[in-house]
């Protein structure tokens, strides 16, 4: 049964970068030519079977699509080229949707990229899923929200683990975060320390891959299909992300990209880790995609209080009058 450390999972990986972002340095070390990711997640079902207010992926309005198992193969064949990664995710929207699930876990250990590969699962469904699944899964974190009853018990589970050989864990989810707009903030200041404390990118090590593509966020590559969905035109990804395949320099690029300390494009239209926090709730279909194509203007409401107070410096005085307004 594999063993996960805590982080930082690789010893002396701070000796091996020096960043503005120390946090950031936690993610990689360098061995043998190889840069060592801590964690990376693969988006492999874009649609859920939930439909959560304020979803960061905003599954509840994505149409139904599935990562194809070519496609994985090939960006983790490219990303093998340089790296290898301690714990590879496979998340969604909702992953137990995807009917090649098992191909995908079979691909990601077969391709000696990963050392674990685990699902991160709202639970709903797991009752459906067969004993390959089981077999070929390291590790399965299951995020439970309020007033979704689970027909997949804690004990359902625990005999699974045993009988299969894997772990699990089982988190509750109270609360949400503000974190988008769809109006970009104009203060760089006020962008860059939203990047610089920035957990997703950071401290939680979110770094995903997509079309080809390497990031330190899982919000970057989503940004375009998001702001669509409120008329606007906007592509992000040539300048926010790495392209793996192909790339006869992948190693020096992907190592520059995680030193990096100017924020990406997409900062401008989030709130990193800073948002205010709001109880979960599950809403209507229609209301998912009202809210998928609500314009978003920055206020320091949307942050948390404490991002408030430790960010009130950079917040415009019209800002406070937004404030004073808000309910
Ligand atoms: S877009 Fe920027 S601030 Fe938002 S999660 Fe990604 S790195 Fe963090």
């Amino acid at each position: 049964m594999p063993e996960y450390a805590p982080r930082p999972r690789v010893p002396g990986l701070l000796k091996e970068t020096k960043t503005m972002n120390d946090t950031a340095a936690l993610n990689y070390v360098i061995k043998d030519q190889l840069i060592y990711l801590r964690k990376v997640e693969v988006q492999v079902a874009f649609n859920c079977n939930l439909t959560c207010k304020g979803c960061v992926h905003g599954s509840p309005a994505r149409p139904v699509k599935m990562l194809s198992p070519e496609e994985f193969a090939r960006d983790l064949a490219a990303l093998g080229s340089a790296a290898r990664v301690h714990k590879l995710l496979l998340v969604g929207g909702e992953p137990l949707l995807h009917p090649d699930l098992v191909e995908l876990l079979k691909l990601a250990k077969a391709s000696g990229v990963a050392k674990y590969v685990c699902v991160t699962t709202n639970g709903v469904g797991l009752e459906n899923m067969s004993d390959d699944f089981f077999s070929n899964v390291d590790s399965i974190e299951v995020s439970h929200y309020p007033r979704v009853r689970l027909r997949y018990t804690r004990e359902d589970l625990e005999r699974k683990a045993q009988q299969f050989g894997f772990t699990f864990a089982i988190s509750a989810y109270a609360t949400f975060q503000e974190t988008h707009l769809s109006v970009p903030l104009d203060d760089p200041a006020l962008v860059q320390q939203i990047y610089k404390r920035c957990k997703p990118r950071a401290e939680w090590s979110c770094h995903t891959f997509a079309e080809g593509r390497y990031y330190m966020c899982p919000r970057s590559p989503i940004l375009g299909e998001r702001l669509g969905s409120c008329g606007q035109l906007v592509d992000n990804r040539p300048a926010d992300g790495v392209m793996m395949r192909d790339n006869p320099d992948l190693f020096g690029d992907l190592l520059r990209y995680l030193q990096r300390d100017d924020p990406l494009e997409a900062c401008k239209w989030c709130l990193g880790s800073d948002g205010a926090s709001f109880p979960h709730l599950l809403q209507s279909k229609k209301a998912a995609i009202e809210e998928a194509s609500r314009i978003v203007h920055f206020a320091p409401t949307l942050l948390s209080p404490r991002a408030r107070a430790e960010l009130a410096g950079l917040l415009a005085p019209e800002d406070g009058k937004a404030e004073a307004a808000a309910p």
